[in-house]
């Protein structure tokens, strides 16, 4: 059995975390990466199912990310400077679940070992989305999706 890590997302807040520490907690889901709709009415967070044009649908993973806030203007960091942003993320990510006092999930690759549960337990968008090459921008309304968990 591999050697668990120190549970440090249980000790530490998230300003307090190193860089190797914080890019650890995030899965790989990739949700952040589709883009988004604002409800004009209550100011909700719409998700659809429409990638950024750097994302790998594969792997889930940005094709450029040392690059991608110059490549994507849109792109958010996540950092401690700018909290509101969490708000922005889905439910199911580490950034936000910490951020509201939450636990990480069974499935975290920080509890379970492995990415490969992020996929299993259907998290991830892997095989979900479609690029946004693909797609006029006022196609976005009919993308829109909900994630049931
Ligand atoms: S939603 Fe959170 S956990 Fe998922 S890819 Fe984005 S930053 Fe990482
Ligand atoms: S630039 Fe990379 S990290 Fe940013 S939204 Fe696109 S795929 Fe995701």
């Amino acid at each position: 059995m591999a050697k668990q890590k120190s549970a440090f997302w249980k000790i530490k807040s998230l300003s307090e975390m190193n860089d190797a520490e914080w890019e650890s907690l995030c899965d790989g889901c990739g949700r952040c990466c589709l883009n988004k709709l604002e409800n004009e009415d209550n100011g909700d967070i719409l998700y659809t199912d429409v990638a950024c044009k750097l994302l790998n649908l594969k792997s889930c993973r940005c094709g450029d990310y040392h690059h991608r806030v110059k490549r994507i203007p849109g792109c958010l960091v996540l950092s401690m400077a700018h909290p509101e942003y969490f708000m922005l993320l889905p439910d199911s990510c580490a950034y936000r679940r910490l951020h509201e006092g939450k636990l990480l999930p069974h499935w975290h690759p920080l509890i379970s070992g492995t990415t490969d549960s992020v996929h299993l337990a259907g998290i991830s968008i892997a095989g979900k989305c479609i690029s946004e090459q693909y797609l006029h921008p006022e196609e976005l309304e009919d993308r829109i999706i909900e994630f049931n968990d």
